[in-house]
């Protein structure tokens, strides 16, 4: 087996993967929250854990890969009552996109997708063990945690305290936040307020969770303690990330995760984008617009921990490379590739090994497609391109392509016949009426070939 390093925030260091149980890898990563349709950035670790889940298994992993959409939350009960909507109507509604959207990209669904209101009876079991052990304390019918009561508090993003802000507004109308004992303190349970249309029994009064805690019960629940991968993007290590750690670290008195990874931000440019894309780049828009294959190569054509940027001439260069891989794949048979190119198959893996590397894994996939292509080999076979796209979710690169209709066909016959009368002029206007069809015409060495355009 291959050795796997993968970069862990906590350490800094790369780690290799060594997972809990022999052969089997779990990851948990922070999804989304359900308040309105999510955008290219969303995708980034939506993508980058798939992924990572699938050059695993290739690996000869198995593999659960969990994926929470968080479905209670302020942003939800803002969005639905600016819209005069029920919250948890608005919440259906935005995961139900979500699933549509993110299968729109071809990689299937995680193995669990929990919601936040489908695990109220962990959350707050998990809250209990939190105020029994001294850890949290309830005031006014809202729940602390009692942030200097774990020593090893900020371990993961390494911030000191004084730099350290919640992010939750004290100054506001709820008058139990300024009942804090530390203003470090984070929310674990709230009560309810006004205006919140949800709303759950617990032992403190009626309420609903904080952010945190729900990722802490989830994975939990899921994946065991000390579980393998923890992963988000960049923005969650403090707090969302430092919260969950502490908040299982006190409960439990072990680690929530091994190795915590995390994705860079997508960066807009501020270049004008094409107009139905803008600068939000709502996924369905950016997929309507370029394709699952381009919207993945473009998401792997940078490192996972790198900052990406979002313009119209990265996803055309990502455009550029699908369609020559796509081309590429035309020119060779089905079966197995040349040994002579094994070795570019092994590094191919040995990138994405070393920490995920996907853009040193393209630049090598594209250098087996040129010695492949190039004229050593009559119609080499594309079992290493097959096996390498496999892992990129980019597979359907290869999928032959449909027949062309019988019009579409008659076409070409009569073309392939004034061309064999000297008949160009006739030959041009038919590959023109081929390509209002939807169709290329290729001539080959055994005759005419028909590609979809
Ligand atoms: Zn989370």
């Amino acid at each position: 087996m291959r050795e796997i390093v993968l970069h862990d925030t906590r350490t800094g260091d790369l780690l290799p993967l060594r997972p809990r149980d022999e052969g089997h890898v779990g990851i948990y990563a922070c999804g989304p929250t359900a308040y309105s349709r999510i955008h290219i950035g969303n995708a980034r670790p939506f993508v980058v854990f798939s992924l990572l889940k699938r050059f695993l298994e290739h690996e000869g992993y198995a593999v659960t890969l969990v994926i929470n959409v968080t479905d209670v939350n302020d942003k939800i009960y803002d969005a639905a009552s600016a819209e005069g909507r029920a919250s948890a109507e608005l919440a259906e509604e935005m995961t139900a996109h979500y699933r549509a959207d993110t299968d729109a990209l071809g990689l299937g669904r995680p193995d669990h997708e929990p919601l936040a209101s489908g695990t109220m009876g962990p959350i707050i079991d998990y809250i209990e063990a939190l105020v029994a052990g001294g850890h949290a304390y309830a005031v006014a019918g809202d729940v602390y945690f009692r942030v200097r009561s774990d020593p090893a508090y900020g371990s993961l993003s390494h911030r000191q305290l004084e730099h350290m802000d919640q992010g939750e507004d004290d100054s506001g109308p709820h008058p139990s936040a300024a009942h804090k004992e530390d203003p470090l303190d984070f929310a674990l349970w709230k009560a309810h307020k006004p205006g919140e249309d949800t709303v759950w029994e617990s032992p403190w009064g009626a309420g609903r969770p904080g952010w945190h805690i729900e990722c802490s019960a989830m994975a939990e629940q899921l994946l065991g303690l000390d579980f393998d991968i923890h992963g988000g993007g960049s923005d969650l290590v403090f707090p969302h990330h430092e919260n969950e750690a502490a908040q299982t670290r006190a409960a439990r008195g072990r680690e929530l995760a091994r190795l915590w990874m995390h994705n860079g931000m997508i960066q807009f440019t501020g270049e004008k984008m094409a107009k139905s894309v803008g600068n939000i780049a709502p996924l369905h828009e950016v997929l309507e617009r370029y394709g699952a294959a381009t919207v993945l190569m473009y998401l792997i054509s940078g490192h996972y921990r790198q900052p990406l940027a979002f313009s119209d001439v990265v996803l055309e260069q990502a455009q550029a490379n699908v369609d020559r891989i796509r081309e590429a794949g035309r020119r060779l048979s089905r079966g197995d590739s040349p040994a002579e190119l094994e070795r570019l198959r092994d590094s191919f893996f040995d990138a994405l090994a070393r920490d995920f590397n996907t853009p040193e894994a393209l630049s090598v996939l594209n250098e087996w497609i040129r010695e492949a292509t190039s004229q050593t080999w009559d119609s080499p076979g594309d079992s290493h391109l097959r096996e390498m796209l496999g892992s990129l979710g980019l597979e359907s690169l290869l999928t032959p392509a449909a027949e062309p209709p019988a019009e579409v066909l008659v076409l070409a016959e009569q073309r392939e016949q004034a061309r064999g009368t000297r008949d160009f002029e006739a030959a041009d206007r038919l590959r023109q009426e081929i390509s209002e069809h939807g169709w290329e015409v290729r001539d080959g060495p055994h005759g005419f070939e028909l590609l979809p355009l």
